[in-house]
């Protein structure tokens, strides 16, 4: 085959104690699924879950025990944090139960679905698509992915991040309002799952802006942690 010009590099996230790397395909994101962060965003109660996509070349990886670089990027004057775990699909599928999904996981890692809230908000107020606050280059942080055997208890998992040595989300797995399973049936009934997939799980409260030369080290308890400077 040969094409008019160099196609992208392919996207892929290391996996630990592994020398295959995980191809990424789509990253799916699930929108305020703490409900401690879904007051903060002036919301209450359990709506269904609802999804929005970032391009697999948001994708920064940062392997394991290394400080990884994000630009902060343009047009914002408040780009926010979100620390999540992100899920890894090893399998496909589509109309996936809830109590079968964990056979299509792959792995798990942690991820920042870094956002430029103003112009989210300005999407919001306006009735506009999301895509200029959340899919932008850079927006998608990634440390390795953990398969998911030896990830330990995922479900119940301390979830934290700091910046520059200082808390600012702390919370646990657990308090997912769609845990990981029940997002997965949602989301394959939308779209048909794919080896490849990576579904950033929502994140806790304390969601606030950074600036360039901050330092956010986030982690999932059994999953590891992730450590990027924005410059
Ligand atoms: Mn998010």
């Amino acid at each position: 085959m040969s094409y008019v010009f160099n196609p992208a590099p392919a996207a892929s996230v290391p996996v630990v104690g592994r020398a295959e790397r995980f191809p990424a395909r789509r990253i799916y994101c699930v929108g305020r699924n703490y409900v401690e962060h879904a007051k903060e965003m002036g919301f209450t109660g359990r709506e269904p879950p609802f999804f929005f996509l970032k391009p697999n070349d948001a994708l920064v990886v940062v392997p394991a025990g290394e400080t990884g670089t994000m630009a902060y990027p343009p047009l914002t004057k408040d780009l926010h944090h979100e620390i999540e775990l992100v899920v890894a699909i090893g399998k496909g599928g589509k109309n996936i139960k809830a109590a079968d999904a964990k056979q299509h996981i792959f792995g798990y890692a942690v991820g920042l679905d870094m956002t430029r809230r103003d112009l989210q908000g300005e999407m919001k107020k306006q009735g506009r698509p999301w895509c200029i606050g959340k899919a932008f280059d850079q927006s998608a942080p990634i440390g390795p992915i953990v398969e998911a055997a030896k990830a330990g208890d995922v479900e119940n998992a301390e979830i934290w991040l700091q910046v520059n040595g200082k808390d600012r989300q702390r919370s646990n797995v657990n308090k997912l309002i769609w845990n990981i399973g029940e997002t997965i049936e949602h989301l394959s009934a939308a779209w048909e799952l794919q080896p490849g997939d990576l579904i950033y799980s929502g994140t806790p409260e304390g969601v606030a802006a950074v600036v360039a030369g901050d330092t956010l080290v986030g982690g999932v308890t059994g999953v590891g942690e992730l450590r990027i400077r924005i410059a």
